[in-house]
């Protein structure tokens, strides 16, 4: 099958599973995992932090992470389209007591700094406090420009806030920009990054940030149910993940882009595609036609009238150019059928398949 709803569908490949077979563990919650503790020292390294801590999920990671910078009826900014916001059902408020601001996302995923200056609220016992600025690098497969990374930590910063980046793709924005891991995270007191999307491990995700601040996010997995036990094991996977498959994010970054020019050549209007992440437009009308066949043709994908399609590990360019092929099919076949429906020949016949193929579509 060839699915592009997420990178998150990725499985581990032979190599990671035997490193996974092979790993070394421990208990994690007594800090006894030898491979748990050997990821954690080299990520952090790599990524410029005091310390790393792995997370079963980045939904729990950024949880943990919130919760360790903000404190009941503290605030946190983040943007209406951020994932903490949006996609995590407001775990923030509903296990943590912080309120979210949000404040619009422009074009681009970056949130205004007037706009994150006029959020900030004045001391007062009318209002939460003001913590915490919360990013998200890429955002839907955005990659957040560097200045602005740079001007809004350090605005950030001079006005007393703290600063989380939920970089659940954030090797997707490195890879895309040309960027250092160090680079790519300069400015944030806090970082998640997950290690089982586009990276391809089972599951995991990494938050970093000063011994301090990760001694008290540790204390809130355990609260959230997040402490493993032989966690080593995907540690191993995620090892591998950090070692074998982020430069090779970039085939995923010009399969998205192949596949987006394939659909934009099949007539259909696309947004711009920066990393492995293509939105495109697909009319209502061929929506129930679509989701029958592309299924049949192999092709999963979660259609809607702003469809979303991912590439990752899985997905090598013959898949993409097989899901194109598929899509190609439907269009042709939808004018073919509808140019002999709408005007009927006497005595004429449809290919065959046609009428079979055009039934399943309507
Ligand atoms: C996937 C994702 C997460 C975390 O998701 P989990 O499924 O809980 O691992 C967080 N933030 C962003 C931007 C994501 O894409």
């Amino acid at each position: 099958m060839i699915d592009l709803r997420s990178d998150t569908v990725t499985r581990p490949t032979t190599a990671m599973r035997a490193a996974m077979a092979a790993a070394e563990v421990g208990d994690d919650v007594y800090g006894d995992d030898p491979s748990v503790n050997r990821l954690q020292a080299i990520a952090a390294e790599r990524f410029g932090f005091e310390t790393a801590l792995w997370f079963a999920t980045g939904t729990q990671s950024n949880l943990a992470a919130l919760m360790a910078h903000c404190g009941r009826g503290d605030e946190y900014l983040v943007g209406p389209d951020a994932h903490t916001y949006k996609y995590e059902q407001g775990g923030a408020a509903v296990l943590g007591s912080i309120q979210p601001q949000p404040i619009s996302n422009q074009p681009d995923g970056s949130i205004a700094l007037a706009d994150i200056a006029a959020a900030i609220k004045p001391d007062d016992l009318h209002f939460a406090r003001t913590r915490l600025l919360a990013l998200e690098n890429t955002i839907g497969g955005k990659v957040l420009p560097q200045t602005y990374v740079a001007d809004a930590t350090a605005f950030a910063k001079s006005r007393g806030l703290a600063t989380h980046l939920d970089g659940a793709r954030l090797c997707n924005a490195m890879v895309a920009g040309g960027l250092s891991e160090r680079a790519a995270v300069a400015g944030f007191d806090s970082v998640s990054l997950c290690l089982s999307k586009g990276l391809g491990a089972p599951a995991g995700s990494l938050l970093f940030g000063s011994t301090a601040f990760i001694a008290a996010a540790k204390r809130w997995r355990k609260a959230l149910g997040g402490g493993l036990r032989q966690a080593g094991i995907y540690a191993a996977a995620g090892l591998y993940a950090l070692e074998h498959h982020v430069e090779r994010l970039a085939e995923d970054h010009a399969n998205a882009a192949h596949l987006a020019a394939g659909l934009t050549a099949l007539g259909l209007k696309v947004e711009p595609v920066q990393t492995n992440i293509v939105f495109v437009e697909i009319a209502s009308e061929d929506l129930p036609a679509l989701k029958l066949y592309l299924p049949e043709q192999g092709v999963i994908a979660t259609l809607g009238t702003r469809t979303r399609l991912v590439t990752h590990l899985d997905l090598p360019r013959a898949k993409i150019d097989a899901a194109l092929a598929a899509f190609e099919r439907y269009y042709a076949v939808k004018k073919r059928a509808s140019t002999l429906f709408s005007a009927p020949k006497p005595g004429g016949t449809l290919p065959p398949g046609m009428a079979e193929l055009y039934g399943k579509m309507t």
